[in-house]
C-alpha cells in the first residue's frame, strides 16, 4: 500500500507539564497554527487537564487522549483512571505502554495487553509504544524485543479492531534524551513492525496501521523521519510542549 494511502499523524505527548491554564493556553496557541492540517493532531494531556483540554479543543481539528489507563472498568484501584472513564468524558485516544510507564510504573507487556483491550472496549484509538533500551540495541536485541513487546500487545486483539490501534516506535535512549535514531534506524524497526503485523493478521491489517516514531523529535529533524516509508507520523514529547515546534512538526507531516 501506498504510504500517502495513511493519514499521517503528529501527536503531542505532554507528560507530567501544563496546568490546567497553561493546557487552555497552550492549545489556544496551537490551534490557529494547525488549522488547515491535514494530518490527525492529538494532544495527548495530563487527566486532570482532560476537561479544559476538550473544551478547548471543541470544534477544531485537535483530538485529545490521556496517556494511561486502567485496565478494569472500576473498583478499588486507588488513584488510577478507567478507560471507560476517559471515554466517559468525551477523551477519544490514549497512550498505552510509554516507556516511562513500563520503566517506573512496573508496566508489564501482559499488563499493557490489557489496557488496550479495555481501551478498544470504550472506543478509545489506542497509541501502543514500544521500543528498545540502549543495552538491548547494543546486544543486538532490539528485533527480538520489539516482536516480543508486539505479539503479547496483540495477544487476543481481532483484526477487525486493528484499525482502532497505532503503533508508536519509541527507542528509549532517544527519548528525552535529544539523541534522535537516524532515519534509517527509525525506518527500519518501523518496516519491522509493519512485518510482525502482517505475520500477526494480513497484509491490509499491516499496509493500513499507522506507525509513527517518537524520540526527540523536533521541527528540525522531523522532515527526515516523516518522509521514510514506513514512517506515518510521530509521537512527540518536548517539543509538543511549544506551540511552534509542534506545528512545525505538523507542517512536514503534511508537506
Ligand atoms: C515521548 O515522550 O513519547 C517522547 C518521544 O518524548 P521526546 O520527544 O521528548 O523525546
Amino acid at each position: 500500500m501506498n504510504k500517502l494511502l495513511r493519514t499521517p499523524v503528529i501527536a503531542g505527548n505532554w507528560k507530567m507539564n501544563k496546568n490546567c491554564e497553561e493546557t487552555k493556553n497552550l492549545i489556544e496557541e496551537i490551534t490557529p497554527l494547525v488549522k488547515k492540517a491535514n494530518c490527525k493532531i492529538v494532544l495527548c494531556v495530563p487527566y486532570t487537564d482532560l476537561l479544559p483540554a476538550l473544551s478547548v479543543a471543541a470544534n477544531t481539528n485537535i483530538k485529545i487522549g490521556a496517556q494511561n489507563c486502567h485496565f478494569e472498568d472500576h473498583g478499588a484501584f486507588t488513584g488510577e483512571i478507567s478507560a471507560k472513564m476517559l471515554s466517559s468524558m468525551g477523551v477519544e485516544y490514549v497512550v498505552i505502554g510509554h516507556s516511562e510507564r513500563r520503566m517506573y510504573f512496573s508496566e508489564t507487556d501482559i499488563t499493557v495487553n490489557k489496557k488496550i483491550k479495555a481501551a478498544i472496549k470504550e472506543k478509545l484509538n489506542v497509541i501502543l509504544c514500544v521500543g528498545e533500551s540502549l543495552e538491548q540495541r547494543e546486544q543486538n536485541i532490539t528485533f527480538e524485543v520489539i516482536s516480543t513487546q508486539l505479539k503479547i500487545a496483540f495477544k487476543d486483539i481481532i483484526n477487525e479492531d486493528l484499525e482502532k490501534i497505532i503503533v508508536a516506535y519509541e527507542p528509549i535512549w532517544a527519548i528525552g534524551t535529544g539523541k534522535t535514531a537516524t532515519s534509517e534506524q527509525a525506518e527500519e524497526v518501523c518496516y519491522f513492525i509493519r512485518e510482525i503485523i502482517k505475520q500477526l493478521y494480513d497484509k491490509k491489517g499491516a499496509d493500513s496501521m499507522s506507525i509513527l516514531y517518537g524520540g526527540s523529535m523536533n521541527a528540525k529533524n522531523a522532515k527526515e523521519l516523516l518522509l521514510q516509508n514506513n514512517i506515518d507520523g510521530g509521537l512527540i514529547g518536548g517539543a509538543s510542549l511549544k506551540s511552534a515546534d509542534f506545528s512545525e512538526i505538523v507542517k512536514e507531516a503534511d508537506a
